[in-house]
Parts: C-alpha cells; sequence; structure tokens
C-alpha cells in the first residue's frame, strides 16, 4: 500500500532524526494526523521558528541573538576558565550538571586527517583569540575519548599559550563514549577527575 505523498514526506522528514527508522516514523506522522488543526500549526511555526536562532559569535553556542546568555554574563568569566567542546550538544549536557561556572568554547568537531578537518575547519584561532583578550587562565577540553579526541587535545596544548593551564577532563567516560549522552553524575566525575597536560 502507498501512503498519500503529504504522509511520506513526513515520514522522509521524520526519517532524518536520529535513531528513527521508518516504522517509528510512520508512527509519529499516523499519530500527528489525530492532533488538532490548532497544534498542527503551532507545531509547524514552532519548527519555522528555529530558522530564527543564531550562532553565539563568541563561542559557537545556539543563541536567540548575537551573543549568548553565557557570554553575555560577566560572572562566567570571573574564574578566567574556558571548557572547550566538541559541539553544542555536549556545551548543553554540562550545563545540564550544573558543575562549571565558566564560559564554554565550541569547537566544531575534532581533528580528522581521514576526514581531512584539520585545524582551519574548527573554531581554535578564534578560541586562541578568546584566551588572548578575556585573558583566560584555565582552559578545560571536555571532547570525547576517542583518537581524534587524543590528537585534538594535544594539538591545542601545543598551540594554547605555556601560562594557560590545560586540563582534559577524566575517566569515567569510556572510549568512544559521548558527552552528551551521559548522565548528571557521569559528567560531576569527569569534570571533578581532570588531569593536566
Ligand atoms: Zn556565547
Amino acid at each position: 500500500m502507498q501512503f498519500p505523498e503529504k504522509i511520506s514526506k513526513m515520514v522522509e522528514h521524520f526519517s532524518r532524526w536520529p535513531g528513527v527508522g521508518e516504522k517509528t516514523a510512520i508512527r509519529y506522522v499516523l499519530s500527528l494526523l489525530r492532533w488538532n488543526h490548532d497544534d498542527l500549526h503551532a507545531l509547524s511555526s514552532a519548527i519555522a521558528e528555529l530558522t530564527l536562532l543564531k550562532r553565539c559569535q563568541e563561542c559557537g553556542l545556539i543563541s536567540e541573538e548575537t551573543t549568548c546568555d553565557i557570554c553575555k554574563n560577566h560572572e562566567r568569566f570571573l574564574h578566567k576558565t574556558i571548557c572547550v567542546v566538541e559541539g553544542v550538544a555536549d556545551c548543553f549536557a554540562i550545563e545540564r550538571s550544573g558543575e562549571f561556572k565558566g564560559a564554554y568554547h565550541i569547537l566544531g568537531g575534532v581533528l580528522s586527517p581521514l576526514q581531512q578537518i584539520g585545524p582551519n575547519e574548527l573554531t581554535i584561532d578564534k578560541l586562541l583569540l578568546r584566551i588572548e583578550r578575556r585573558d583566560i587562565r584555565e582552559v578545560i577540553l571536555a571532547l570525547n575519548p576517542s583518537v581524534e579526541g587524543d590528537i585534538t587535545c594535544s594539538y591545542l596544548r601545543d598551540v594554547i599559550p605555556l601560562k594557560v593551564r590545560v586540563e582534559r577532563i577524566g575517566m569515567g567516560i569510556p572510549m568512544g563514549g559521548n558527552l552528551e549522552h551521559l548522565d548528571v553524575l557521569t559528567i560531576h566525575k569527569a569534570l571533578e577527575n581532570r588531569r593536566s597536560l
């Protein structure tokens, strides 16, 4: 049986969600069909409004304005500490833990010679500028444990001025593990067990 095109189109959209296969996507669309029109319109405009979000010009976090709430908050820079993460989801995960009171920097990935991701593909230059401009004394590398993560940490230690302390978050995160999927307690432990690079 063929679905009407409008349904197939929505199934295709939902199938792009992480962890959603075709069967689940079909279930989602069929459940939408039971919603009333007002709720469907509200959902579609909420999705359209996502296009209004920006990237913070300082740290790269998703933000309503050109500078995010964290970068606007002077208190977040009092400790002169920046936590470097691969992506936005990692930042939200650490924020959820409530454990870190400094500022963030979104790297945009990790160095990967195989995928031809070099320093210029990441926001490393911007990070160095921020360290200088904000007089940052400590950088915490909260990169996911992987070969590429290790390479990136060594590279960052090499390019960050020696007077700045560079630490990597600790064990507890398994190799290949991902920060964004960790529970608050594991993140708390990882931040606690930092080691100097
Ligand atoms: Zn920001």
